[in-house]
């Protein structure tokens, strides 16, 4: 969807952006607009220290997870490198860095949210069960899948989410588990109290099959890291254990199931904008869904990056059904191999 050529486009299109046209939309200092008006010169503003800008931003960019940095790209973000680097709050929903005139609210953990982002968020168990899960199935079986009925959904924090991954780094945004995890923490609610937020937790012991995910997201990103989960619960009820198929095929294919999710919801919020959300609240949505898409595009690792890539190709020529048919049928022939002979 976004070519390298697009983004050496709009990386041109930045720098010739003149004085006049940017720089007093971003409401700079009086001091910066005069040096920028006395030399005439292209020159960039940062949105977050509003000095400006002496290097710009190169792409491709990646945070440590491996994900695009795309605040530039899709969100027209104009900031100095550093700010990736030097603790500027980034919001954990849109990627967007924190300027001076947007407050963030902290979800603890060193999770950060813009308001924006936190206006979407999933705070509350209530807002996942049942109508998200339903609309996941629904979903699942329009590209024929048919998922297990007994699968929990739980909202859990940083700590909870770093146990069930076995402290393994990077901290993942959702995780799949079966009932030998123990008794989950999970978040039922949280509130707002000022910049930060006040979490309400559970213990639960009564499940089978469990999706954890991280609270707090945009609710379109909780969508799609669902749709990437209940992936890996289908494989598991077909019979494929976990770690046994490469691990870039089944990250690859989950991610196409959670790209083609954010493409089946951004048709709905196009039907439906007029009808339920304003127009600024459409272009809203639209722009997480673009961010979203773009992370899963344009990641880095070989896993879910070229793995999602190769995945996609192989749906694109040979269609959904085949290609996880494909999938099944090679790791069945070498599961069949290791199965010890009797005589
Ligand atoms: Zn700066
Ligand atoms: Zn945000
Ligand atoms: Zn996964």
């Amino acid at each position: 969807m976004y070519e390298d050529q697009d983004i050496d486009n709009i990386e041109l299109a930045m720098q010739l952006i003149s004085v006049s046209d940017h720089q007093y939309e971003k409401g700079q200092s009086d001091a910066n607009k005069e040096v920028a008006i006395s030399s005439r010169q292209p020159m960039l503003v940062c949105d977050v220290c509003t000095n400006t800008i002496i290097e710009s931003l190169h792409h491709p960019t990646y945070f440590p997870d491996g994900a695009p940095v795309c605040c530039d790209i899709i969100w027209k973000q104009t900031i100095c490198p550093k700010h990736l680097e030097d603790r500027t709050p980034i919001c954990c929903g849109c990627m967007r860095l924190k300027t001076s005139d947007v407050t963030y609210i902290n979800l603890g953990e060193g999770r950060e949210i813009c308001l924006d982002c936190y206006s979407t968020a999933i705070v509350d168990i209530r807002q996942c069960e049942p109508l998200m899960i339903h609309k996941c199935h629904e979903f699942f079986r329009t590209l024929n899948l048919d998922l297990p009925d007994d699968v929990r959904v739980f909202l859990v924090d940083k700590k909870e989410m770093d146990r069930l991954n076995c402290e393994q780094e990077p901290t993942p945004f959702g995780l799949p588990f079966k009932a030998d995890m123990g008794t989950i923490t999970g978040v039922t609610s949280c509130s707002r109290k000022g910049d930060s937020v006040v979490v309400e937790r559970q213990f639960h012991g009564d499940y089978r099959t469990g999706i954890a995910i991280l609270f707090g997201l945009p609710k379109i990103m909780t969508q799609a890291i669902l749709a990437h989960e209940m992936m890996h619960v289908w494989f598991r009820s077909k019979g494929i254990i976990f770690g046994e198929l490469e691990k870039k095929l089944e990250e690859g294919m989950c991610q196409v199931i959670g790209w083609k999710w954010l493409d089946w919801l951004d048709s709905e919020i196009t039907s439906s904008s007029s009808a339920t959300t304003s127009h600024e609240q459409a272009q809203f949505l639209r722009k997480l869904v673009q961010t979203y898409k773009f992370v899963v595009e344009k990641h880095d690792s070989d896993e879910y990056g070229q793995g999602f890539r190769e995945v996609q190709r192989a749906v694109a020529r040979f269609g959904l059904e085949t290609t996880i048919n494909h999938m099944i049928t090679t790791y069945k022939k070498k599961a069949s191999r290791r199965m010890p002979v009797t005589l």
